[in-house]
């Protein structure tokens, strides 16, 4: 089998014949154009304007979280909540080592250490066996449980839907609940993707979004926290806010705070593109089909497709192959070279240089799964090629 070029073919049925298919590319129409000038020519460009609460509004409404709160981007949104979801400084932090550095980057912004954690191999995100494996092995304490490999307290876990595709979120939020460690859901890529027909990113104390650029959609730079509790709520909108106490003219602050607001101009950019999303997701639904039927013959190879009891936002369509890092290194060179923006998973986080001296657990799904699988182009303008 010549699986590079077969690949390459296979992908340019679906695709057409551009020169150049990137893998997601943002999907801008006049409706962006004219909600952005909108918001241009109300000059109220930055931290004060409707758009952010009509944004905030239409993404909870959206979603079905009780509340909102727009932000720069999404690992802030993720900092942030795991602040308010009471991670301390010495904490660790239940992570899966397949995920976005963001994902462990925002664990160390609050002071807390990632424990990496094992990937499951049907759905792509982390395993709640491995979670429980950590949690069993725990001791407890009047502060909560104590990883027994490091000796620090377990703050939060942070279950990541990934490429779209929701985790079994809801036996994970039952296991955290028996040991009461908070679950701070990493839906940044999720946005459109339900379990059971419940939300990703609600089901968590607290959950986030991300509108950059190469997300499903877009305010060019921007997240979102999300929770049901309108005392979190407040409190995440104050603390992104620089925590100014409401007065006509004096300048209190009553905590350390944060400047992550989301600006009014991105904003309007946000409340278009949701407009949109269900456009959107039926683009990418019929892509994704599309590719599920032209891989379905091909030896060695299968189109990733959503656990079942889920719907997913395909955000990234993604071919595992079974022969792994060889096969998959041939395929990454031979579709980048005929023009077909192809990338493998993330480099796993327990290998990446500012994590790698911690302690992790065992992670072979992990690392199959980081073996076998590329992306693939997935815009949803390509569902119309
Ligand atoms: C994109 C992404 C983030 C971070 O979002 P930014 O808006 O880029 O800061 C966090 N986690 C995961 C899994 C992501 O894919």
């Amino acid at each position: 089998m010549n699986a590079p070029g077969e690949v390459v073919a296979a992908l340019r049925d679906i695709v057409g014949d551009a020169p150049f298919v990137g893998l997601h590319v943002p999907d801008i129409s006049p409706l962006e154009k004219e909600r952005v000038m909108e918001c241009l020519d109300s000059t109220f460009v930055s931290s004060v304007g409707a758009f952010v609460s009509q944004f905030e509004e239409g993404i909870a409404a959206f979603t079905g979280a009780g509340h909102g709160v727009a932000v720069s981007n999404g690992t802030s949104a993720l900092q942030v909540a795991l602040q308010l979801a009471g991670v301390r400084p010495g904490d660790d932090v239940i992570v899966p080592t397949l995920s976005f550095v963001a994902t462990a980057n925002a664990v160390a912004h609050v002071g807390a250490r990632p424990f990496f954690v094992d990937s499951d191999p049907e759905t792509l995100g982390m395993s709640v066996e491995a979670v429980a494996q950590v949690l069993r092995a725990a001791s407890s304490s009047p502060d909560g449980p104590v990883n027994a490999v490091s000796g620090r307290r377990i703050g939060a876990i942070v279950p990541m839907h990934t490429l779209g595709h929701p985790m079994r979120i809801d036996e994970l939020v039952a296991l955290a609940a028996d040991y009461d460690v908070p679950v701070v859901e990493d839906a940044a890529e999720s946005l459109g993707s339900r379990a059971g027909g419940v939300h990703t990113g609600t089901f968590g104390r607290l959950g986030i979004i991300s509108f950059n650029g190469n997300k499903i959609i877009t305010t060019g730079g921007g997240g979102m926290i999300l929770t049901d509790d309108a005392e979190l709520a407040r409190h995440a909108r104050h603390l992104t806010t620089t925590a100014k106490v409401p007065h006509r003219w004096e300048f209190d602050h009553d905590e350390v705070a944060y400047n992550y607001r989301m600006p009014n101009l991105n904003a309007a950019l946000g409340v278009a593109q949701l407009e949109r999303l269900p456009a959107l997701l039926a683009a990418k639904r019929r892509l994704a089909e599309r590719y599920r039927e032209r891989f379905a013959g091909m030896p060695g190879a299968t189109f990733v497709g959503e656990p079942a009891g889920t719907e997913s936002n395909y955000w990234l369509c993604a071919v595992r192959f079974d022969a792994g890092r060889t096969v998959r290194d041939d395929v990454l060179t031979a579709t980048n070279d005929a023009g077909l923006q192809c990338r493998p998973m993330w480099n796993l986080l327990h290998t990446q240089a500012p994590y790698r001296h911690l302690p992790h657990a065992a992670v072979p799904a992990a690392e199959a799964i980081h073996a076998g699988v590329v992306c693939i182009p997935s815009s949803p303008a390509l569902a119309a090629a």
